[in-house]
């Protein structure tokens, strides 16, 4: 899928869909309300994505996010009904880009779902950096928490996830909002993990907004239907009105990490739901 924001080329490259317990995914919201968006399964789960981002532009490739990867175990395969033949390198292949020709990756956060592609184990079963020549963006407050030890967070970050990028230089740690690249630029949000970020792409005055998982999926528009996996529910429910408004009023394209139908939509804003989609693009 493609999508051109300016001088932007975007092609989504997923990193495979799976699957987390709905109840998880709505957090406050009642079951009778959201399974009528998102029809569980048996086991009362709900289809994701990971639709990881490449950005093109310039001669530079930025990939944001990179899926769960592939050191999944096959416990974890099996709970999270991961579906992934090679993950986001399998796309990035697929889209004509080898992992040594990715110039930066940027991490939303550092849950598994978003930086498991981003190392993989090598034959010697070494853990490695998937993309050699890259450059690692990542908000400090993020790389702190994810390695403070501290027994609270300890199971959202499993190490091997990230670890190595700090022995192999390729590590750059982000303090606050900044440019990445020309035309792409991050925003420190915190409330889902302490450093998430969101990825504005910006050219020729278009807007595009990775929002991570401030708003995993387009049936998480409104202010409450947040995730009980949010670290700081009371930030996200704060700010996820005021970036939603924002890209609203912008018609701005806005980028989804999760939403198994649409990667990209606009929204607008509705008397009644807060916001609605107005137009998406159908997956390919
Ligand atoms: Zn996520």
């Amino acid at each position: 899928m493609q999508l051109e924001i300016g001088e932007l080329q975007i092609t989504t490259v997923p990193g495979g869909d799976f699957r987390l317990d709905g109840g998880a995914m709505f957090g406050v919201v009642p079951r009778p309300l959201w399974t009528k968006r998102s029809a569980p399964d048996e086991q009362n789960r709900i289809a994701l994505a990971t639709n990881c981002t490449l950005v093109r532009v310039d001669g530079l490739r930025v990939l944001i996010d990179t899926g769960y990867g592939t050191k999944l175990t096959e416990k974890e395969r099996k709970v999270f009904a991961t579906e992934s033949d090679g993950g986001v390198v399998a796309s990035l292949a697929a889209a004509g880009v080898r992992p040594e020709e990715i110039d930066v990756v940027v991490f939303s956060h550092l849950h598994f779902d978003h930086a498991g592609g981003g190392t993989v184990r090598s034959d010697s079963g070494r853990i490695v950096p998937t993309f050699p020549n890259a450059r690692y963006c990542v908000q400090r407050k993020e790389w702190e928490t994810a390695t403070s030890g501290l027994s609270e967070w300890v199971t959202s970050y499993p190490p091997e996830n990230f670890e190595c990028l700090a022995d192999t230089g390729q590590l750059e740690l982000i303090d606050g909002d900044r440019e990445i690249v020309p035309g792409v630029r991050v925003i420190l949000t915190g409330g889902h993990s302490p450093g998430h970020q969101l990825v504005v792409l910006e050219s020729e005055g278009q807007l595009g907004v990775y929002l991570g998982d401030i708003c995993p999926t387009w049936n998480h528009l409104r202010q409450m239907w947040c995730m009980a996996y949010d670290a700081h529910v009371s930030e996200v429910r704060r700010k996820k009105p005021e970036i939603l408004g924002w890209l609203a009023d912008s018609s701005a394209w806005l980028l989804s990490d999760h939403d198994p139908q649409r990667p990209w939509v606009k929204i607008r804003r509705d008397g009644k739901r807060e916001f609605v989609v107005v137009d998406g693009s159908e997956r390919g």
